[in-house]
């Protein structure tokens, strides 16, 4: 994989709940933003089986203003029992995550995508930072 094509966030663990200091989960998702406009997706159970609860998610966790931003522009999924549901196998994707299921792990191997899954460690404070970097390896 030399680029990404599509990012995936779930949220807690990831952009809530986390040891990273809020300023670098702002960079972080501020990076997602500016270099992959229309395709940052949310993978989130605040997002699933078509309800949308993102925005009550998020509220009170950033400025009111990035909240709303974040709303717009990242895209919402549609899946019901397994994340996998809503990636494109198709895609160059990175789906961040503190969480996988081994029923998702499997659907990835089968696919042969595992490598687009980016474990994230909530209780690590450098998580935002070394999510950031990752993604900064790839070719924009
Ligand atoms: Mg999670």
């Amino acid at each position: 994989m030399e680029k990404v094509d599509k990012i995936y966030l779930d949220i807690d663990g990831v952009i809530r709940g986390v040891a990273s200091p809020r300023e670098d989960i702002v960079a972080f998702l501020r990076y997602c933003l500016d270099n992959y406009p229309g395709a940052v997706y949310w993978l989130t159970t605040h997002c699933r089986g078509g309800e949308n609860h993102v925005a009550a998610a998020l509220r009170g966790e950033f400025d009111d203003e990035f909240v709303n931003e974040l709303c717009s522009k990242v895209l919402p999924t549609e899946w019901g029992a397994l994340k996998t549901e809503a990636i494109d196998m198709d895609s160059d994707f990175v789906w961040f995550d503190d969480n996988l299921f081994e029923s998702e792990k499997m659907v990835l191997e089968q696919n042969y995508v595992l490598d687009g899954f980016f474990l994230m460690k909530p209780r690590d404070p450098e998580m935002a930072k070394k999510a950031l970097e990752f993604l900064n390896g790839f070719k924009k």
